[in-house]
């Protein structure tokens, strides 16, 4: 495989940008290689700049559940931006988008845009804490809620990789504002509210942890946060930047039925332009400026070129078949690989959901971060390279997501399931 091209724009760009990119994912530290620097994306393919293609199951980690250069998409992101690529005052779009989401998430009865999801959930810590009047947050470990100060502790996703486990540079007062318990862990839940209750402003929660590679919620765990958030008059934050729109037309919590008091989005809504969301009850989601006094503004947000984009692509999604023909194919791909696995008598784990899929280099059952912890990543490492060299591009690190898009075909999976059987040749043989 050729990479000359990417490996030159790495050099230059590890000149002038820290680590040479602009997410700390996408660099391949986690599997001991450099990125390859991509041109062109349609559908499911990537191509890079020394013209390799590849079988894309990142899809921009989440947003592009309708693939690359979606038609519908890219038709309206053209036609807004005829019309003007930002206005500073209130367009229709806005509108539309906000009245999609609140009719598709039943406790979502308003909706603020913003530009990230990781502004999504600073600002609704913000607000949880003015509605609560409290100051403590409760989080899980490996739950990854982007890159806010009071998030940044024992944090999934890139912060996975690195070992440490709070962020240099965030403040030990604000560190000390946010509580750590165990994922799927409701004792260590009921210990903290114990301890602090009365001081809890919110638990912030993935319904489904995907920032830690894919961990399946215990059902009675969610139910058991939505009670013990109530009894104590804490909110519950449902995280959904990944899985908004994901499993189905909503939210995670359309198909567990519980309702949070609050709900982030991003990702998907933006469909593949900078996007993000909280919501929520109506009572609460009033005390934000200017209706409230809770502080919370941008330039670009409800941006109309974003607005459009995500308007189009929850369009496409919205009473079709593509999450049962995603998960069929999905599955279809999940059990090859169980296969394959066994047939080169390697330890794995295999969780999938919906469109989503981990493959875990682990001989147990994977439901926690103390269980994500046991992967062995340098095995990873070895079986990323030996897929991308295939065609293959799966996330360069064992803690994040696989996705299958709507625009992955049969023919696409099938070369995929090839790729997967000669990559663990070669990392048999060592
Ligand atoms: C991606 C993600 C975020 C952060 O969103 P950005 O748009 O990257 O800031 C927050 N929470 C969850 C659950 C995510 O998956």
């Amino acid at each position: 495989m050729k990479t000359s091209q990417s490996d030159q724009l790495f050099a230059i760009a590890s000149e002038y940008i820290p680590g040479g990119v602009n997410s700390p994912v996408r660099a391949f530290q986690a599997v001991q290689g450099n990125p390859v620097f991509i041109s062109e994306a349609q559908g499911c393919r990537l191509t890079d700049v020394d013209g390799n293609q590849y079988i894309d199951y990142v899809c921009s980690w989440g947003p592009l559940i309708l693939g690359h250069s979606n038609p519908v998409v890219v038709e309206a992101i053209c036609k807004a931006a005829q019309k003007g690529t930002s206005y500073g005052a209130p367009c229709e779009d806005e509108v539309n988008l906000a009245r999609t989401i609140c009719e598709a998430i039943p406790s979502v009865e308003m909706v603020r845009m913003v530009n990230s999801g990781t502004e999504a959930t600073m600002s609704a810590i913000r607000l949880a804490r003015a509605y609560t009047g409290r100051q403590l947050i409760l989080k899980f470990e490996g739950c990854y809620h982007g890159h806010g100060d009071s998030f940044l502790i024992k944090a999934g996703s890139g912060m996975m990789t690195t070992g440490v486990p709070t962020s240099p540079g965030v403040p030990d007062v604000l560190a000390a504002q946010t509580l750590v318990a165990g994922y799927n862990d409701i004792s260590s839940v009921e210990q903290h509210f114990r301890q602090h209750g009365p001081d809890i402003a919110a638990v912030i929660v993935e319904p489904i942890a995907a920032n830690m590679g894919l961990v399946m919620p215990d059902p009675q765990f969610l139910k058991e946060l939505r009670r013990i958030t109530e009894l104590y008059g804490s909110l519950l934050i449902f995280d959904e930047v990944i899985t908004g729109f994901r499993t189905c037309f909503g939210g995670f919590q359309n198909l567990i039925d519980i309702e949070p008091d609050l709900t982030t989005l991003g990702k998907i809504i933006g469909g593949g332009l900078p996007v993000g969301a909280y919501g929520g009850r109506g009572d609460i989601m009033k005390m934000v400026s200017p209706s409230g006094d809770v502080y919370q503004a941008g330039t670009l947000s409800g941006n109309p070129l974003a607005m459009a984009a995500g308007l189009a692509t929850l369009e496409v999604l919205k009473d079709s078949d593509w999450y049962d023909r995603m998960e069929v194919l999905n599955y279809y791909l999940g059990n090859k690989i169980k296969t394959i696995f066994e047939n080169h008598d390697l330890l794995f784990e295999i969780n999938q959901l919906a469109s989503m899929f981990t493959v875990f280099f682990t001989e147990d059952p994977v439901n926690s971060f103390a269980d994500v912890k046991t992967c062995d990543t340098e095995l990873y490492g070895r079986f990323h390279r030996a897929l991308l060299k295939r065609g293959v591009y799966f996330p360069p690190s064992q803690f994040e997501v696989c996705f299958v898009s709507c625009a992955h075909e049969l023919t696409d999976i099938d070369l995929t399931i090839e790729a997967v059987n000669e990559a663990l040749d070669e990392v048999v043989q060592g």
